[in-house]
């Protein structure tokens, strides 16, 4: 699914505590609240992990299923891009799929070892062919691949993006989603939004229109086929009713209010935290530690995995000091010296302290020699220096110079203390 780039691009920090940037908060255009069906999945799987990935924006591990399951949609869609026939040659739908695939590394994809990497891309080579074969029989263009929208609906702006959408007459569509995993399971939450979403969605009339010179007064979701590529199975399910789907509203609603109102408790729960990237980060984890088992796992890991994996968390923990940096900027701009300031789980204690920074060594161990100030520094350390420049019996003439190396800064502090009661 393609993200949403919905916050306008961050200006550059100047320095340490520098102009503030915003801290990060629910992904918002005009006012509404960007959601989706994943999103709305990984909510109520557990709210923290949820703000990991889409409020704090940490990368997840990449996962080789998904991985595979992207190259095959992609030639797919490479398949079914066509306005009228002929269709591309099965060559050509396999050379589609391996430029997908060669993309991106072994690693990146989130293999293990290449062997892995190398089996599934056999295996998609001959999932292809025969998903070729058994349809080629019966290939028509479409009437919309890959059709992604947004469509506003009760301060939401909610993204749907359809592998395939055929329009059946009468305003009535159906809606194909491949599946590349073992199975097919009956997704509720996912049929109930594509179906709301996309009967409200304008653009969709508008498309029929263009398509088929036919103006339709709506659209109606008549069936959403899941289609199994490694089995070659269609599964068709018909359309909610209008119980089910008001049902499934207020449940979106009410996770939207959750993400609004910054409700971001974990829940934890055996299978979401088995399957949690953000184990190491989260609080009611181990105490924010790795489970036994997973380090134990590490050691068995090949090196090429276990420097990937550092190169992960490396950058996981760049985005965070960034985003410390960002808030802890934002902080120390607004508060008072010496103030305390609550928020609802947290208080804060900020000290701003002045401080002299210098920006050649070379030239203050000169300035220090030219007045012979080597011995009150006593070390060449940022108080040592310091403690000369500030000190009053030194020359005006040796202040004056010393004075032209350092620039005065704020260092703020800040304590954090977790209010009482609050786990
Ligand atoms: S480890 Fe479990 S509780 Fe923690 S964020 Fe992940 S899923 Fe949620």
């Amino acid at each position: 699914m393609k993200k949403k780039n919905s916050e306008p691009p961050p200006p550059a920090a100047p320095g340490l505590f520098g102009d503030s940037l915003p801290a990060p908060a629910p992904a918002r255009k005009n006012g509404l609240l960007a959601f989706s069906y994943s999103k709305m999945s990984l909510y109520e799987e557990c709210p923290l992990k949820y703000k990991f990935k889409y409020i704090d924006k940490i990368k997840e591990e990449p996962k080789f299923y998904f991985a595979f399951g992207n190259s095959i949609h992609t030639a797919l869609e490479f398949l079914y891009s066509v306005k009228a026939p002929p269709f591309p040659a099965l060559e050509e739908l396999l050379e589609a799929f391996r430029l997908d695939w060669n993309k991106k590394s072994y690693l990146e994809k989130g293999y293990r070892t290449p062997q892995r990497a190398d089996a599934d891309y056999q295996k998609g080579l001959v999932m292809l062919k025969a998903y070729y074969e058994q349809n080629r029989a019966g290939f028509k263009p479409p009437f919309l691949v890959e059709y992604s929208t947004d469509v506003e609906v009760d301060g939401l702006l909610v993204r749907t993006i359809s592998d395939r959408i055929e329009y059946l007459g009468g305003g009535e569509i159906e809606i194909i989603d491949y599946k590349t995993g073992k199975d097919v399971k009956r997704q509720p939450s996912q049929l109930y939004m594509y179906q709301k979403i996309n009967e409200l969605d304008p653009r969709l009339k508008e498309k029929i229109a263009e398509t088929y010179g036919k103006r339709v007064s709506s659209v109606r979701v008549r069936q959403m086929q899941y289609y199994h590529v490694p089995t070659l199975k269609p599964y068709v399910f018909e359309r909610a009713d209008d119980k089910e789907i008001g049902a499934f509203w207020d449940r979106v609603l009410g996770v939207a209010e959750n993400i609004r109102g910054i409700r971001f408790d974990p829940t934890p729960g055996e299978q979401a935290c088995a399957w949690c990237d953000y184990k190491s980060l989260c609080p009611h984890f181990f105490g924010g530690h790795p489970h036994p088992a997973e380090q134990l796992s590490s050691t068995t890991e090949n090196i090429e995995a276990l420097v990937d994996r550092y190169g992960r968390l490396k950058e996981r923990m760049d985005e965070l000091q960034a985003q410390l940096d960002e808030v802890g900027g934002s902080i120390a701009r607004s508060a008072k010296d010496g103030a305390q300031y609550a928020g609802s789980q947290y208080t804060a204690r900020v000290k701003k302290n002045s401080k002299w920074e210098f920006r050649d060594r070379e030239a203050v161990i000169k300035v220090l020699n030219d007045f012979e100030l080597y011995q009150k520094a006593l070390t060449l350390t940022l108080t040592g220096i310091s403690g000369v420049l500030d000190s009053a019996d030194i020359s005006e003439d040796a202040r004056k110079k010393l004075l032209e190396q350092a620039v005065k800064k704020t260092a703020v502090d800040i304590k954090i203390v977790k209010k009482e009661g609050l786990i």
